[in-house]
């Protein structure tokens, strides 16, 4: 049975989060200007007013203080919170860390999720996960993973560079994945560890996140035993619990700023006018419109799908892969076309389009860049020929 019903219970949450994004986290737009992300003051005012609105964490299981969210309601909800870059920091639904909950809540045993889950759900405190290495470490083909984990007396050292690391500039704690002789396997790593320095923050076209995006050294870096996150030699394994989830969150907010971008088109278009009518009066920017609203929605239905296939247990890798190549491409073209509407208002600072198409443009990259998805889904279309 196909429904696209959304409860009573839920369309009130959407509209609650609607309202703290129109009426708390627009407004507070202005006053975030650091080079990355939100600084330390403005995001608890925004996280305490998120609580207040009872809007705080909804992805977060309930005894921890969340809102126990499944995906498929994580997919209205996390839309609305991206429609303004400060709603997900706001209501501590942002990544890195949301996948990082989700890791943890699945993966931590009862002393890591005290030390490590507990806080980063109150949003007390930000964290890492460090994965990509520069060449000729792992990128795109994690298996290229050339940071090593070897055994010490009393744990474990780990030796090797990682970068772009988003949030590690001012993180409590990296989740690093580095290879044991057993094979690739996760480490929980707290800041101020003397084996772990941040080497730099790279600059990049975008500055949402809070942190940046870093070159993380471990040189001899010493963690005890019980650092380890999951099982030794299963870090891959445990990293698809994080992979395909983390892939659609991203989605779900960034179709948040894609219908953000159209609605300054719709404005535009609907008041600007030139060779004596309106903008959305000429068939060009009609069509424009229409192919961002089909970006959306086809957007919107793939990440309910694979929602649908996370939530009945399943790996959804196909279902993820899928979302995430188209969603990461239509969301920079709604956003694209949006700044073309706007003419050179959509470039200016007047609006935000432009700081949005800066923002959306690494999503083509990270969590797999499209080509990766684009190869992964034709071989599994060429091995699944004819079933
Ligand atoms: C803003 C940002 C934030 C990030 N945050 C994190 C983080 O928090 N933690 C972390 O571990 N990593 C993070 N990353 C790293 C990200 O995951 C990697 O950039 C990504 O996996 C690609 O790896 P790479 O940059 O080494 O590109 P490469 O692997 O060198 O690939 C380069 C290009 O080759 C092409 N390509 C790759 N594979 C294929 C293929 N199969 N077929 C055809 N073409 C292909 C694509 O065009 C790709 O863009 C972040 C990256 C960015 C840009």
């Amino acid at each position: 049975m196909i429904d696209f019903a959304l409860e009573p219970e839920l369309v009130a949450l959407r509209d609650r989060v609607r309202a703290f994004i129109r009426d708390v986290a627009i407004p507070a737009e202005r006053r975030d200007r650091s080079a990355h992300g939100l600084d330390d003051t403005l995001r608890r005012e925004l996280q305490d007013a998120a609580r207040r609105a009872g809007v705080f964490a909804p992805q977060v299981a309930e005894e921890l203080g969340g809102l126990g969210l499944d995906m498929r309601a994580a997919a209205i909800v996390f839309e609305e919170a991206g429609y303004s870059l400060l709603g997900p920091q706001a209501m501590n639904c942002a990544a890195p860390d949301e996948g990082n909950m989700h890791l943890l809540e699945v993966v931590a045993t009862p002393e890591q999720r005290e030390r490590y889950l507990i806080p980063l759900t109150a949003g007390a405190v930000r964290s890492c996960f460090a994965m990509t290495e520069p060449a000729p470490g792992a990128g795109s083909d994690p298996s290229m993973l050339v940071t090593r984990a070897e055994r010490v007396d009393g744990g474990w050292s780990i030796t090797g560079r990682k970068w772009f690391i988003t949030g590690a500039d001012g993180a409590a704690f990296a989740i690093c994945m580095a290879r044991a002789p057993e094979g690739a396997t996760m480490f929980l790593v707290d800041a101020g560890n003397p084996g772990m320095r941040i080497e730099r923050v790279i600059g990049a076209v975008d500055r949402s996140f809070p942190g940046g995006h870093a070159e993380v050294v471990f040189d001899d870096c010493r963690v005890a035993g019980d650092a380890v996150l999951g099982d030794v030699g299963q870090g891959f394994h445990f990293a698809q619990v994080r992979l395909a989830p983390a892939r659609l969150t991203h989605c779900m907010r960034w179709l948040g700023v894609a219908r953000r971008a159209l609605d300054h088109a719709l404005h535009r278009a609907s008041e600007r006018e030139a060779f004596g009518q309106r903008l959305g009066d000429l068939g060009m920017v009609q069509e424009r419109i229409a192919q961002s609203v089909i970006d959306i929605e086809t957007s919107r239905l793939l990440i309910w799908r694979c929602a649908w296939a996370l939530d009945r247990g399943e790996p959804a890798r196909h279902e993820s892969s899928v979302a995430k190549a188209h969603v990461a491409e239509a969301v920079g073209r709604v956003v694209d076309r949006a700044v073309q509407i706007c003419g050179s208002l959509g470039v200016s600072e007047d609006l935000p389009l432009a700081r949005l198409l800066a923002e959306v443009r690494p999503f083509r990259i990270y969590d797999g860049p499209t080509e990766a998805h684009h190869w992964a889904i034709a071989r599994r279309a060429l091995r699944n020929r004819g079933r």
